[in-house]
C-alpha cells in the first residue's frame, strides 16, 4: 500500500496568482514519479501539499484512498519519509540524528541503516567525531555526508511513502552519483514521489511528470520524453 493519488488539484499561495491549476496523477503502491519542471513551477508545492502545509483549494490529495484532509498529523507524518534538499542535523551525535524519527529503534538497527547508507564505517572509524556533529569538537560533515545521514534516518524510519525533494541538487557531480544508488536502494519497492530539476536524475521513474504553467505539460518514461522534439524541460 502507500498508493498516492492527486485528483484535479488546484492550489495559489495567493488567490490571483495560481500555482497548480488542475493537477491530476497517480503514484501507484511501490511504483516511482518524478516531477520535473522549471525553478517556480511549483514542484516543492505538491510536497507541501502532501504534508498538508498547506490544504489543495480544490480537488484531494488521497493516500490509499483516505483524503488527506481526514488522516491526523501523526499518522501523515508517520507514512511519508522525505530526503530533502539540503539536510539540515540537529547538533547531537550521528545516532540521535538517524533515530530522529524513530526513537524506539535499536543500536543496531541505527548502525545497519548507516552501513546501508555507507556511513557505517564513518562511524566506527571517526569515534571523536560523534559527539558533536558540527562545531568545535566535533566533525563538521559534508554535503554528501549529511545527505547520508538523512538517508539512514529515513532507512531507519522506513515509511510507506517516500519524497526526494532534489535530494542530490546541492552535491557535487561524483558525490550526487553515489547518494543517488543509495537513494534507489531506499526507494526500491517504495512509494517515491522524485522532485527534479534535471531529466537524467529521474532516468530510473516508472512515470516522469513534466510541470509547466500550473498544468502538466507532458508525461511518460524517460525514452518516450526524450523522444519528444520541443516542449520538453530538460537538461
Ligand atoms: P519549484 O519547487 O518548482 O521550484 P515551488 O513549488 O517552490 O516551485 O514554488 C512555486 C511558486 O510558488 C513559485 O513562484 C514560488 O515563488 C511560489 N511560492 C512558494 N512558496 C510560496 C509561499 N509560501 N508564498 C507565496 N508564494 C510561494
Ligand atoms: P525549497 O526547499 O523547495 O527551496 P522553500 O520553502 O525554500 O522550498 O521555497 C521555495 C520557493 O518558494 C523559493 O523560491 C522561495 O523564495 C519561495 N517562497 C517560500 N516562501 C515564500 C513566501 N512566504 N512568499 C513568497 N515566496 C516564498
Amino acid at each position: 500500500d502507500g498508493t498516492i493519488k492527486f485528483e484535479d488539484v488546484h492550489f495559489a499561495y495567493d488567490a490571483n496568482r495560481p500555482i497548480l491549476k488542475g493537477i491530476s496523477f497517480e503514484v501507484p503502491a511501490g511504483k516511482s514519479v518524478a516531477i520535473v519542471g522549471p525553478s517556480g513551477a511549483g514542484k516543492s508545492t505538491l510536497s507541501r501539499l502532501l504534508f498538508r502545509f498547506y490544504d489543495v483549494q480544490s480537488g484531494a490529495i488521497t493516500i490509499d484512498g483516505h483524503d488527506i484532509r481526514n488522516v491526523t498529523q501523526k499518522s501523515l507524518r508517520a507514512a511519508i519519509g522525505m530526503v530533502p534538499q539540503d539536510t539540515v542535523l540537529f547538533n547531537d551525535t550521528l545516532a540521535y540524528n538517524i533515530r530522529y524519527g524513530r526513537p524506539d529503534a535499536s543500536q543496531e538497527e541505527v548502525l545497519k541503516a548507516a552501513e546501508l547508507a555507507q556511513i557505517g564505517n564513518f562511524i566506527r572509524t571517526v569515534p571523536e567525531g560523534f559527539d558533536a556533529m558540527v562545531g568545535e569538537r566535533g566533525l563538521k560533515l559534508s554535503g554528501g555526508e549529511k545527505q547520508r545521514v538523512a538517508i539512514a534516518r529515513t532507512i531507519l524510519k522506513a515509511p510507506p511513502v517516500l519524497i526526494l525533494d532534489e535530494a542530490t541538487s546541492a552535491l557535487d557531480t561524483a558525490t550526487e552519483q553515489e547518494i543517488q544508488d543509495s537513494l534507489d536502494e531506499v526507494s526500491k519497492g517504495r512509494t517515491t514521489l522524485v522532485i527534479a530539476h534535471r531529466l537524467s536524475t529521474v532516468i530510473k521513474c516508472d512515470e516522469i511528470i513534466v510541470l509547466r504553467d500550473g498544468l502538466i505539460a507532458e508525461r511518460g518514461r524517460h525514452a518516450e520524453l526524450m523522444t519528444l522534439k520541443d516542449g520538453l524541460y530538460a537538461k
